[in-house]
């Protein structure tokens, strides 16, 4: 079942009193034909990866090969009580998004929300979120429910791929689902949580999807702890009663608008951007080389 609007989610919501996750774990009873523990089991192993992605991601010390990445998130956790500015909750919840990226590059197991280059955001978040507000497991499957509705319009109606899109749709859209979820998790009504990542998604607008050397590290990672701190502050705004003037879907019909305008050279193809910077070029042309040595160096054993 295609879903191309979030409006008949948010009244079937009001019309029963019930919170946007509750809807959404209702209609995929529905749709499976299966028990309400079966819904929440199956969400619940999600959780279990995304938990397991997190608490490996943010002790890794290490650079990765490419040396773009790897390591920060112990730094920021490591500087978090001396000298942090934002505070701790930001702090943490730019770390276990940056930790889950850098799990990612290390070929560790990660769940894609939407893809694996965006697939920090909706952990960090919800996993910050409920730790703060001392949230059940069940809140928290409720919380990664609402973010499917998210997930699922941009898919329908836009994209959720970088090739196509560029990273609003991957980043821009994980941070929209993150936004829905974290107000589902605070107890917020159905349209705040839309509202919510209708905000998110409007400051994501246009966002290049421009990888170094073709691969998912730079701008990535950083960018999942950037967007996670946005997320909350979207959920924040949300929570606090400050309303998008354009409502979710027709954010999302802008950002298909202006996905299709972007030129290819900013469609993961890593040749404009910050790929095609002095640098980015440089990381490309050094990958290159060494990994022809490396093919030498086996040829030659
Ligand atoms: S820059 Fe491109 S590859 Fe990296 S997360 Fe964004 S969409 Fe994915």
């Amino acid at each position: 079942m295609t879903i191309t609007s979030v409006e008949p989610f948010i009244l079937r919501a009001e019309n029963e009193g019930k919170s946007l996750g509750e809807i959404m774990i209702e209609h995929e009873m529905e749709i499976q034909e299966v028990s309400r523990e079966e819904v929440m089991s199956a969400m619940g192993k999600i959780w279990k990866v995304m938990v397991s992605s997190i608490t490996n991601g943010v002790k890794i010390e290490q650079r990765s090969p490419s040396g773009m990445s790897g390591g920060d998130a112990t730094k920021l956790l490591k500087n978090r009580k001396s000298k942090s500015i934002t505070g701790s909750t930001i702090v943490k919840v730019v770390a276990r998004a940056i930790g889950v990226g850098e799990f990612n590059s290390s070929m560790g197991t990660i769940v894609a929300s939407p893809t694996a280059g965006s697939s920090g955001v909706v952990p960090a978040v919800v996993y910050t979120v409920a730790e703060k507000l001392k949230s059940s497991e069940e809140t928290i499957i409720k919380g990664l429910f609402a973010s499917s509705l998210i997930g699922l319009v941009c898919d329908a109606v836009a994209s959720t791929s970088g090739s196509e899109h560029g990273c609003q749709a991957e980043i821009g859209v994980s941070a929209a689902m993150a936004a829905a979820a974290a107000v589902e998790i605070a107890g917020g009504t159905s349209k705040q949580a839309v509202n919510a990542a209708a905000i998110m998604l409007k400051n994501s607008l246009g966002l290049a999807c421009d990888p170094i050397a073709g691969l998912v590290e730079v701008p990535c990672i950083k960018r999942n702890g950037v967007m996670a701190a946005s997320a909350l502050v979207s959920a924040d705004m949300s929570l606090a009663g400050i309303e998008s003037v354009v409502p979710f879907d027709d954010v999302v019909i802008a950002m298909d608008e202006i996905g299709r305008m972007m030129p290819c050279e900013i469609k993961e193809t890593s040749e404009g951007g910050l790929a095609n910077t002095k640098t980015g070029r440089g990381y490309k042309n050094w990958l290159r080389s060494s990994g022809a040595n490396q093919l030498q160096d086996a040829s030659d054993e």
